[in-house]
């Protein structure tokens, strides 16, 4: 059997070691495996001679060395010309021009959302009849519903979580406010991880407005009672600021505010109500991909090892009269203490709404770090 393997969208730490594992098992099982570089664009896209470079057959020795490495030695590409379905034509032709009858796809919710794109093509004869499409979750921004983690999201927290005590320290010798802008698209599973596990003084997430009237009062309260520093996590997708002068609600995500991050958007209005002795402490910084690279974390090589050797196990054991649909592997518990690798239709992933964060992680934020008083009745389900 043939199979090919593809990253796309936003890479994430430990693509690497799912595309080593996804290999080597293949490997075991004596079906050739082919590397399509560049995602969805080197699935479709022949170069200047016709010929079909993008793809290259891996063997177990071509994946050695990468386990540790951040990225993707597979490269990642946005191609939306993919929503177009003569391209996606294309892109089954070519897969049928090399008999690959298996495709892997390693990605987030975009790139699932071209994977079931992909299966609904409709092509005026059957080369494709029984082609298996499997899904592993792979985003920093742990948006995937169904699955508990995806591959790179805890990597991407312990590079902010690294870099946000480097800044608290010179924070504290200057005893400066620091506004941190995570990344994590409208999903805040970075930014509320990042606030407990950096102890920030105020993390707001995207679905937050950011009062800064309170977050004035907050800041020269820390730091008049003897706080050395003030970090406050801001989303990227932080969407509305809460003006402390007017009242008025702005959205920063507005044509007109383009130029600017959210934290900067956020110290502009601070340090228009601020006096002098607080607003010369305000600094803004973005961490942006800072937190996409790096070596992959010991979770996510196991994790993304699980998933490539879970990967072939599929594909392996796929039944072609009860299961034609792609599918998605998705971590999950199993309803005692261990989690497990399960295979989901991928439509019903789709079908749900995107992730937002978790209220108990909210819950942490407000208890542990401001010492928000909680009563029993408050209390959340889970901690
Ligand atoms: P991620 O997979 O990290 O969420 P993107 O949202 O950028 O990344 O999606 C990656 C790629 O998946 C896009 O560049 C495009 O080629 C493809 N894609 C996304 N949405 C669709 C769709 N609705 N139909 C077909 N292809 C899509």
């Amino acid at each position: 059997m043939k199979i090919g393997i593809l990253t796309s969208g936003g890479d994430a730490p430990g693509m690497n070691a799912a595309i080593r594992a996804i290999v080597r098992s293949s490997n075991q099982l004596e079906w050739d495996t082919y590397g399509i570089f560049y995602g969805f664009h080197g699935l479709c896209e022949k170069d200047i001679t016709g010929s079909l470079n993008n793809f290259k057959e891996l063997h177990p020795r071509d994946v050695s060395q990468v386990l540790g490495r951040g990225g993707t030695f597979l490269k990642s590409a946005r191609y939306p010309k993919f929503q177009c379905e003569d391209t996606r034509k294309t892109a089954l032709q070519n897969l049928h021009a090399l008999e690959i009858k298996c495709l892997v796809i390693i990605g987030g919710d975009g790139s699932f959302r071209g994977a079931q794109a992909l299966y609904q093509t409709n092509l005026d004869y059957e080369i494709l009849n029984d082609f298996r499409i499997v899904c592993v979750p792979a985003t920093i921004d742990n948006d995937i519903p169904c699955t508990k983690y995806s591959i790179g999201a805890d990597t991407a927290l312990n590079t902010a979580m690294e870099c946000i005590d480097k800044i608290r320290d010179t924070a504290c010798s200057h005893k400066r406010v620091f506004l941190v802008q995570v990344m994590g698209r409208d999903c805040d599973y970075l930014p509320y991880m990042n606030g407990i596990t950096s102890g920030a003084h105020i993390v707001l997430g995207s679905h937050d407005t950011a009062d800064i009237r309170t977050i004035s009062q907050s800041i020269i309260e820390g730091l008049s009672v003897g706080k050395d520093f003030v970090v406050i996590i801001i989303a990227e997708g932080l969407q509305k600021i809460k003006s402390g002068n007017s009242g008025e609600i702005l959205n920063i995500r507005d044509e007109k505010y383009s130029q600017f991050t959210a934290s900067e958007m956020v110290r502009r209005e601070l340090i228009s109500t601020l006096s002098e002795e607080f607003k010369d402490r305000i600094r803004p910084i973005v961490l942006g991909h800072i937190q996409r690279g790096g070596n992959p974390s010991v979770f996510d090589r196991v994790l993304a090892t699980r998933f490539g050797v879970a990967a072939i196990k599929t594909l392996d054991l796929w039944d072609d009269q009860i299961n034609k649909q792609p599918v998605m592997l998705a971590l999950q518990n199993d309803g005692e203490t261990n989690d497990k690798i399960v295979s989901l239709l991928l439509q019903q992933v789709l079908d749900k709404p995107t992730l937002t964060a978790n209220r108990k992680y909210q819950f942490l934020n407000q208890l542990v770090i401001r010492g928000v008083q909680y009563t029993h009745a408050k209390w959340p389900e889970e901690l």
